[in-house]
């Protein structure tokens, strides 16, 4: 095993994976295992509110089952996102005393106002708002009497660069192409860009490998990390699989791996997975293991692939 390269699942209990997740689960594990690196399994229990037991357990089983192994992580606690407040906290003091970090007082709906213009797509855009320009003066008095804020991370105003490894070049001015976001909330759990970064930080993580509708979170995501202190992953998206109403989604629960499971077996599943994205020129039985001699990035599909339901009947 390469100590040098260390990939990553890090999939969210808050529904059954679907076959999009494990598509990028799938390419995660041919990726860390062709280069010879040590995979972790973190568990990304965040949102106590959305974090589910039985989805928790159910994600061990569904990889295990599909065969996809890791080395260290999950159940180890302290690999649970849930488990690790104390390091968003210190992460989050470094960010406050580097001034990079203001509460923020308004509304759910306010903030959804101001998210909807520019980038609707983002769900966790958050705009610059009024609470940006409050004076330190004013801040400090109204940490004193209001409710408990929010709070958001200014965003830098430069030009973030990097290469993704299967989708090439991206560079994003957060400042202007994503506005300053959430990174706790006023309940006090903390955002997923922070968690995210701190832990693929001080896991010492080298290749991200996850779905595409991630790519725009990247720049933000190194930039946290080098502002921290640590050194950013490689960055490897990957494409997405499509339903009827766009990117597929734990919703679509009808493509859940629980439920598959019970009329597939799990080499039938990774063949018609390797087949969608491309590594596979038919769509035939293999297992994650036969699939790696021949992985390679080349052969997988960038664009997104749209999934008839059928084809997993
Ligand atoms: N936990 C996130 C999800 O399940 C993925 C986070 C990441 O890979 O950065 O969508």
């Amino acid at each position: 095993m390469s100590a040098n390269i260390v990939g990553r699942f890090a999939p969210s209990p808050s529904g059954y994976l679907h076959i999009g997740n494990l598509l990028a689960m799938l390419l995660a594990w041919l990726d860390c295992r062709s280069l010879g690196g040590e995979l972790i399994f973190r568990m990304e229990d965040l949102d106590p509110a959305r974090s589910k037991r039985a989805y928790i357990d159910a994600l061990a089983e569904d990889l295990r089952w599909l065969g996809l192994d890791w080395d260290r992580g999950w159940p180890d606690p302290a690999y649970a996102q849930s488990g690790r407040t104390a390091h968003y906290e210190a992460a989050f003091r470094t960010l406050r005393e580097k001034g990079l970090v203001y509460p923020c007082w308004c509304t759910r709906s306010e903030r959804l106002a101001a998210a909807s213009a520019p980038h609707p797509g983002e769900a966790e855009h958050d705009g610059s708002c009024r609470c940006a320009r409050l004076t330190p003066s004013e801040r400090e008095a109204r940490l004193l009497t209001s409710r408990p804020p929010a709070w958001k991370l200014k965003c830098p105003d430069e030009t973030i660069t990097l290469t993704d490894y299967h989708y090439g070049p991206i560079s994003q001015n957060p400042a202007r192409d994503v506005g300053d976001f959430l990174i706790r909330r006023a309940d006090g759990v903390f955002a997923y860009q922070l968690a995210v970064s701190v832990d693929d930080m001080e896991m010492g993580v080298t290749r991200v490998v996850r779905g595409r509708d991630l790519l725009s979170s990247a720049p933000r995501q190194k930039w946290l990390i080098e502002t921290l202190g640590g050194t950013a992953p490689a960055y490897c998206h990957a494409p997405l699989l499509t339903g009827e109403g766009g990117k597929l989604s734990k919703r679509l629960g009808s493509l859940s791996t629980q439920e598959l499971r019970r009329g597939m077996k799990p080499e039938v599943l990774v063949g018609k997975l390797a087949f969608l994205c491309g590594l596979s020129e038919e769509d035939r039985p293999v297992t994650p293991q036969g699939l790696l001699a021949d992985f390679s990035w080349e052969r997988v599909k960038r664009e997104d692939v749209p999934v008839d339901p059928v084809f997993f009947r």
